[in-house]
């Protein structure tokens, strides 16, 4: 789903959450509902190689990424869309008896359905691994059947202008000059 349409649909919930959570909780079911996807923007810098940090960047690429949902070799993780992450903020919201990790923990679960939504609707919803465990599982499965799980996102970085750049010592060779 796109920021905006966490923005709203996040803000709408909270409004209607805000009797139930008070004021203070819904701001921060809200908040958690749209920060939870900072790891496309991590996802986006790790596999340029730290190299741009721009969110017109990410956007570009994830617009792209997302074209290519349907091919055999996609394969997607982000790391706060895991049920690893999901049970590591229950757990800590339980030890502490938090009211504000509950609603941390709920802006996340609202999250993750809406984009599971838009992913069933596009008849996708096992493009991105929802654990770190089936991500490693299926990872492997895809290179054992010859794919390369990492070439989509490549693809997707190049459509954008920011695959693998021609550095200084490749442009200083002699078929470059
Ligand atoms: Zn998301």
């Amino acid at each position: 789903m796109k920021l905006s349409e966490h923005i709203i649909l996040g803000g709408g919930a909270a409004l209607a959450l805000a009797p139930t959570l008070g004021a203070r909780g819904s701001l921060v079911f809200w908040a958690s509902s749209v920060l939870i996807d900072v790891d496309h923007h991590w996802d986006y810098v790790y596999r340029n190689g730290f190299r741009d940090w721009s969110p017109a960047g990410m956007f570009a690429y994830h617009e792209r990424m997302f074209a290519q949902i349907h091919r055999p070799d996609f394969l997607a993780m982000n790391l706060f869309h895991t049920a690893e992450w999901f049970l590591l903020v229950a757990c800590a919201m339980l030890w502490q008896g938090s009211a504000i990790l509950f609603a941390v923990l709920l802006g996340m679960v609202f999250h993750l359905t809406l984009d599971l939504l838009r992913l069933a609707r596009h008849q996708a919803v096992f493009s991105r691994a929802l654990s770190l465990v089936e991500y490693w599982i299926r990872r492997r499965m895809l290179v054992r059947r010859g794919l390369d799980p990492d070439r989509a996102f490549a693809d997707a970085l190049a459509a954008v202008g920011r695959g693998p750049r021609r550095g200084g010592f490749l442009r200083r060779l002699p078929q470059d000059s």
